[in-house]
C-alpha cells in the first residue's frame, strides 16, 4: 500500500446498533490493524432530527465491549478532528458554494410543501414517483431555471434554499469496489441530492467527502445499502479534491434475515426471538428495550467471531478465530458479494465454543453478576471458579451458568420424585442410611473417595451402582441433570451432600 491505511467507522447516532453496523466498525479495524494502519470512528450527526439521546455513548460502550476501541475519534482524541459532523458545521458551506460557482451544483428554493406540490404535478405513467433531477430542474425555483438577478436577489433576502448537485444527464460513474470489481452508474437515473440544508448543515453525501478528505481516509468500508449514493461521492471527489485522492470503496454484503429473505431488522430479532444489537438498547422516546447480545449472555470473543464469518471466510474452513488471529487471516477480497444469513443457532454454537475453550476467569466476573441479579451471592471464588469450570460444557450462554449451577447455592427443595419412585424400594433407602454413617466417618471427601466409597457399599449390598446414581443425583441436584455426580457431592462437600441426602430421604414416602 503506498499510502497510510486509514479507514472509518461513520455511524449515525440514530439508536441502538444493529448486528450490520458492528460488523462494518469490526471489518474496518481488521483491516486497519492488518494494515498496521489507523481506525477512526466519526459520528455523522448531521442530521439533527434523528439524533438519539444516548446513542452515541451506546456505541462508543459497543466498541469497547468488542474490543475493537478506535485510534481517533471524539473520545479518543487525534489529529484530525473534532470527529464529530456536527462540530465541523462551518467547514461545510464553502465546498458546496465551490460546487455552485463551478456549476456543478445550484441553489435551490423550494420549501418542503413545493416538493410535494412537484410530485403530484410532473406524476406520469412512467414516471410515478418524479424526484428533483434533470428531467424537471429547469421547471423548478433554482439558480437553473431562474436568471442571475432573480437568485442573487433571492439569496441577499436570505430567502429559505438548499444547495443541490447537478447531476449529469448523461454520463456512466464506474466505481471500483474491493468487494464488487467495478460497478458502473448511469447518473440520468440519479437525483439532484441536496448538499447543504436549509439550516446550513451539510447532508451526509457532502459531509462524508469532504471528512474523509480531510481525515486522510484511504479505504472507505460501509454497507451495501450506500452502494447507490456512491456515484454522487465520486463526483463530488472529482469536482472537490481530485479523483485520486479519493478512498479505495468497499460495500459490504447485507445480513440477511434467516430465510433469506431480505434484510436484517430489528423487528425480526422481536419476531424470532433473537437479539439484533450488540448490547441491550433503550430507546428514550418509546421507552422500549430491544435485546443485545451482551445481554443475552454473549462472550465479546464469540460476538466479534460470529461478525467475521457473516460474509467472510478464510478459505479454509477454519471457524474459530481470536481477534489477533481475524487481524492476521482478513482480507477484503474474501468478503463475500451476496448477503450473508443470519443463523441464531450458529451465533450460539460460537458462544458455546467459546465458553468451552476460554479459561473460566476470564469471564467469572460477568456470571458472577448473573448470580447477584438472581439473589445468590458468592463468596467463596475459588469454589466459584470450580463450579463454573465443572459446568462450562453445558452451558451456550453466560445466562446458562446460572441454570446449569443454582443447586450448588440453594439445596432443592423440590425434587422429580416421578424418576426414582418405580425403583425405589427399602434396600435402596437403607443403602443411602448407611452412605450417609460411612461418608461421616471418612476424612477426605473429594469425588474419587465419595465414588470408591459408594461403589464399595453398593457391592457389598448387592444393588448395581447404576440403580443408585440417579437417585443420587435427584437428591443432589433435585432433577435429572448436571455434571458427574461425585463431582458434585465433592464441591457440596461433606455436610451439604449429607444434609440432602436426608432432607430426600425424609421427603420419599416409602
Ligand atoms: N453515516 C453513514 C451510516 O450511518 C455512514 C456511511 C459511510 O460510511 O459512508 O451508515
Amino acid at each position: 500500500m503506498d499510502k497510510r491505511v486509514r479507514v472509518r467507522f461513520a455511524p449515525s447516532p440514530t439508536g441502538g446498533l444493529h448486528l450490520g453496523g458492528v460488523r462494518t466498525a469490526l471489518f474496518n479495524y481488521l483491516f486497519a490493524k492488518k494494515h498496521q494502519g489507523d481506525f477512526l470512528l466519526r459520528i455523522e450527526d448531521t442530521d439533527q432530527s434523528r439524533f438519539v439521546h444516548g446513542a452515541e455513548e451506546y456505541i462508543f460502550e459497543t466498541l469497547r465491549w468488542c474490543g475493537i476501541e478506535p485510534d481517533e475519534s471524539a473520545v479518543h482524541g487525534g489529529p484530525h478532528g473534532p470527529y464529530r459532523q456536527s462540530e465541523r458545521k462551518s467547514s461545510y458551506r464553502q465546498y458546496a458554494e465551490q460546487l455552485v460557482r463551478a456549476g456543478k451544483a445550484y441553489y435551490a428554493f423550494e420549501l418542503p410543501e413545493e416538493l410535494e406540490t412537484m410530485r403530484g404535478r410532473f406524476k406520469t405513467a412512467d414516471n410515478p414517483s418524479p424526484q428533483y433531477d434533470h428531467r424537471i430542474r429547469m421547471n423548478m425555483r433554482n439558480s437553473c431555471s431562474l436568471t442571475l438577478e432573480e437568485t442573487e436577489r433571492l439569496l441577499d433576502d436570505d430567502a429559505p434554499h438548499v444547495i443541490r448537485i447537478k447531476m449529469p444527464e448523461n454520463e456512466t460513474v464506474v466505481i471500483s469496489d474491493l468487494i464488487r470489481g467495478e460497478v458502473s452508474f448511469h447518473t440520468g437515473l440519479i437525483d439532484d441530492k441536496v448538499l447543504l440544508k436549509a439550516d446550513g448543515m451539510p447532508t451526509y453525501h457532502l459531509a462524508v467527502v469532504v471528512d474523509d478528505f480531510f481525515m486522510k481516509i484511504s479505504h472507505a468500508f460501509r454497507g451495501e445499502e450506500w452502494l447507490p449514493s456512491a456515484p454522487v461521492h465520486v463526483l463530488l471527489w472529482r469536482y472537490l479534491f481530485g479523483e485520486e485522492n479519493m478512498p479505495q470503496w468497499a460495500h459490504l454484503p447485507l445480513i440477511l434475515k434467516p430465510d433469506g429473505n431480505g434484510k436484517l431488522s430489528k423487528r425480526d430479532g422481536d419476531r424470532l426471538g433473537f437479539p439484533v444489537f450488540a448490547m441491550d438498547w433503550k430507546d428514550p422516546n418509546s421507552g422500549e428495550t430491544i435485546k443485545g447480545f451482551r445481554e443475552r449472555g454473549f462472550l465479546p470473543e464469540a460476538f466479534i467471531n460470529m461478525l467475521a464469518l457473516l460474509g467472510w471466510n478464510d478459505g479454509t474452513g477454519k471457524e474459530i478465530f481470536s481477534l489477533n488471529e481475524l487481524i492476521d487471516a482478513f482480507s477484503m477480497e474474501r468478503v463475500h458479494k451476496a448477503g450473508a444469513k443470519f443463523d441464531y443457532e450458529k451465533a450460539k454454537w460460537f458462544n458455546h465454543e467459546w465458553i468451552r475453550q476460554m479459561p473460566v476467569s476470564a469471564y467469572k466476573d460477568v456470571v458472577k453478576e448473573i448470580f447477584v441479579t438472581n439473589g445468590v451471592g458468592i463468596n467463596d471464588e475459588a469454589r466459584f471458579e470450580k463450579i463454573l469450570s465443572l459446568v462450562k460444557d453445558r452451558c451456550t450462554l453466560l445466562n446458562d451458568f446460572y441454570d446449569e449451577s443454582r443447586f450448588f447455592f440453594e439445596p432443592p427443595t423440590q425434587w422429580d420424585i416421578e424418576s426414582v419412585k418405580p425403583k425405589w424400594n427399602p434396600d435402596k433407602k437403607n443403602f443411602f442410611e448407611s452412605f450417609v454413617s460411612q461418608v461421616e466417618s471418612i476424612s477426605s471427601f473429594d469425588p474419587v473417595s465419595i465414588e470408591s466409597n459408594f461403589k464399595q457399599l453398593a457391592g457389598e449390598k448387592n444393588i448395581k451402582p447404576g440403580e443408585l446414581q440417579l437417585p443420587f443425583r435427584i437428591m443432589l441436584v433435585g432433577e435429572k441433570k448436571g455434571p458427574p455426580v461425585f463431582e458434585i457431592a465433592g464441591l457440596l462437600g461433606k455436610t451439604d451432600t449429607i444434609n440432602r441426602i436426608r432432607h430426600f430421604l425424609d421427603a420419599i414416602s416409602v
